[in-house]
């Protein structure tokens, strides 16, 4: 079996030290809580919130991700389109608002895989058995 890739494993929401444990108690990013994280990796014993306020800093990366998706589509339509700055920034928002639930959930993921290294021992472990 070969060894899952850090892609992967951002992508499936994936514990980073195991690459196989689940991290969000529901698979669904639209469930009606979505928030809700398992306290701690059900392969490996990670825990997830690894500090009082740990999850503050995915944030940063969460204000990255929405930069990073409002620039393209602030380009896009102010060039195909006769929207007004104004009208763009509700375009925006409302995308934004949207995809909350994926930019919550991918944020923290790959805020997990920042401070977490993956173990290949750990993986090569549970090959085994
Ligand atoms: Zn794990």
């Amino acid at each position: 079996m070969p060894e899952s890739s850090v892609a992967k494993s951002i992508f499936t929401c994936s514990c980073p030290r195991c690459r196989q444990g689940k991290v969000f108690t529901y698979k669904n990013p639209y469930h009606r809580r979505f928030t809700k994280i398992e306290k701690k990796c059900s392969k490996c014993n990670l825990v997830y919130e690894m500090e009082q306020g740990f999850w503050y800093g995915a944030m940063y990366i969460s204000y990255a991700f929405g930069v990073l998706l409002s620039i393209p589509v602030v380009v896009i339509l102010s060039y195909t389109t006769e929207l007004e700055i104004f009208q763009i920034t509700g375009v925006i928002f409302i995308l934004l608002f949207l995809l909350m639930p994926i930019l919550f959930r991918y944020s923290r993921i790959v805020f997990l895989h920042i401070f977490i290294p993956y173990d290949k021992q750990i993986d090569a472990e549970k090959r085994m058995k």
